[in-house]
């Protein structure tokens, strides 16, 4: 394995592609597999994909050990992700610094309001709306290749106010052609981690086929990597430390 290699597992909980017709069609190898096989053809990334309904959901010790970025989409079932699972990820996220990215109506799933730490709720319609997405930090690698905005022509509108804490750095805000506008690029830095949370996705629309939704998550996964540095291995604690002089 060549160790400058970005590691990312995509995390699905894949249902709607195994119970919607609709879905199922957009995406015959699951979401997971279409953004994998997208991030497999890039140079230094190495890609595997776990759901849920493996065991650990995919998301074992040994797997969580091997990977520099989580991708997660989820949806119908984030109360099905057992809270163990959940603690194994936040604390390789808090003392190892593993990326997070977390894809559309992951908002509500358990890990990112774990490290959100509020409700993440926001307004929401599926109504096949235009989507035009603004880059509002031009100089961040987020937004590398991507003109002044990009444009989804079909998808669901989510709305402000998304309650979540002010983002460290926001890429994105979307504006959807009934009215409302969306923070839909936001990220976060979490203990030793990097979280890129990005709103497209919703599983009806071909979102992942996108070519610019494709190029702004295989940039998310290259900033997200973690830096190299020493592992805190526990979650960090106040310390009584001397003077470094004397
Ligand atoms: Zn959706």
């Amino acid at each position: 394995m060549n160790r400058d290699k970005i590691r990312v597992t995509v995390w699905n909980e894949f249902i709607h592609e195994r119970e919607d017709e609709r879905v199922a069609a957009i995406y015959p190898k699951g979401i997971h597999g279409a953004i994998a096989e997208y991030l497999s053809q890039k140079p230094n990334i190495e890609v595997k994909t776990a759901t849920l309904d493996e065991p650990q959901h995919g998301l074992t010790d040994e797997v969580l050990r091997n990977t520099d970025v989580l991708i997660w989409w989820g949806h119908a079932a984030h109360d099905k992700v057992s809270d163990e699972v959940v603690e194994r990820v936040y604390n390789r996220i808090m003392c190892d610094g593993m990326g997070l990215i977390v894809l559309h109506s992951a908002h509500y799933s358990k890990i990112f309001r774990k490290l959100m730490g509020t409700s993440c709720s926001l307004r929401w319609r599926e109504d096949g709306e235009k989507e035009r997405l603004w880059v509002v930090s031009p100089g961040h690698p987020i937004a590398e290749g991507i003109g002044d905005y990009f444009e989804i022509e079909k998808t669901e509108m989510y709305g402000e106010f998304f309650d979540i804490p002010n983002p460290d750095e926001l890429v994105f805000i979307s504006w959807f052609k009934g009215g409302e506008v969306f923070r839909s690029g936001c990220c976060f830095y979490r203990g030793r981690g990097k979280i890129f949370y990005f709103r497209p996705g919703h599983e009806t629309y071909p979102i992942y086929h996108n070519e610019k939704v494709l190029l702004v998550i295989e940039n998310a996964v290259r900033w997200a990597a973690p830096i190299k540095r020493p592992k805190t291995l526990t979650i960090p604690r106040a310390v009584h430390v001397e003077p470094l002089e004397p």
